[in-house]
C-alpha cells in the first residue's frame, strides 16, 4: 500500500497515510476502514516512523490522514508528527477529524504547534440522508453550524439512494461557502452502501469541470492523492 505521496497541483503538498486505531467514531454504514486499524501501539509507530521519514519539507503545507481521525493516532505518532513539522518549517497541517471531536480542535493545533485545516466528513448536508442512510454523526444543523468548527467538508457523491438535486445542493455548497472542499465519487467496497453507476456517469459529465475549480479537490477514484489501496 503507498503511504507517502506528492501533491503538485491544487494546494502542493506532500502527504501521508499513517497507521491509527480503530475511529472513535466508527459508526457510518459506509466505512470499512477498519482493515488499516490497529491496536497494538508498537507496530503502528514503527510504521508510521518509516512513512515519515520520507518527509521531505518540499512545500509549505503537509497532509496527515490515517483511517480515522488524528486523534486515533498513538501519542508517540503524533511526536514524531510535531517534529516532522518543525524540522521542515511547515506552515499548515491538513488533518481530518469526525464532528465528535470539534472541541478539541484547537487543542490538537495547540499540541503540534501549527496552523490546522481540519477536514471533515460530511458526506452530504442533506440531514436526512447523512444521518439516517450513512449514519454519519454529525447532527449539525446548517452550514454555518459545521463551520463554526471546520474548515473543510469532504462530501461524497455516486451513492445509491442519492439524488442528483442531492448533489448539486452539495456542490453548490463546497463552491460557494467554503475555501476548501473534497469530493470523494463513492467506490464499491465491502459494506451494505453501493454505489450508484449510473448517478457516478451522471456526475462526470455533469460536474468534470470542476477538475478546474482551484478550492475543490475531486477524487474521481479513492487513490486519487497517490495513497492507500
Ligand atoms: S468517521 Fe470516518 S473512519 Fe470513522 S467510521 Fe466514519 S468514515 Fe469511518
Amino acid at each position: 500500500m503507498e503511504r507517502y505521496n506528492i501533491i503538485t497541483e491544487k494546494f502542493p503538498r506532500e502527504i501521508v497515510l499513517l497507521k491509527s486505531r480503530p475511529c472513535a467514531y466508527g459508526k457510518c454504514t459506509f466505512c470499512d476502514y477498519i482493515g488499516d486499524n490497529s491496536t497494538n501501539i508498537a507496530e503502528m509507530n514503527q510504521l508510521n516512523k518509516e512513512v515519515l521519514s520520507n518527509v521531505k519539507g518540499l512545500y509549505d503545507t503537509f497532509e496527515v490522514i490515517n483511517s480515522g481521525n488524528i486523534f486515533d493516532l498513538p501519542k508517540e505518532t503524533l511526536e514524531m508528527i510535531k517534529l516532522k513539522l518543525s524540522e521542515h518549517e511547515f506552515k499548515k497541517l491538513f488533518a481530518e477529524a469526525h464532528w465528535i471531536f470539534r472541541d478539541h480542535l484547537d487543542k490538537m493545533r495547540q499540541r503540534l504547534d501549527i496552523d490546522i485545516m481540519f477536514k471533515t466528513g460530511v458526506e452530504s448536508f442533506d440531514y436526512d440522508f447523512r444521518e439516517k442512510v450513512l449514519k454519519k454523526g454529525a447532527p449539525f444543523q446548517s452550514v454555518e453550524e459545521l463551520k463554526k468548527y471546520f474548515d473543510s467538508p469532504c462530501i461524497m457523491v455516486g451513492i445509491k439512494g442519492q439524488t442528483k438535486d442531492m448533489i448539486r445542493r452539495d456542490i453548490d455548497i463546497v463552491l460557494n461557502q467554503f475555501n476548501h472542499a473534497t469530493v470523494n465519487v463513492y467506490c464499491e467496497n465491502t459494506t451494505i452502501i453501493k454505489p450508484d453507476g449510473q448517478l457516478k456517469e451522471w456526475f462526470y459529465d455533469e460536474y468534470k469541470w470542476l477538475d478546474d475549480v482551484k478550492h475543490l479537490e475531486v477524487l474521481w477514484n479513492k487513490t486519487d492523492f497517490g495513497v492507500g489501496d
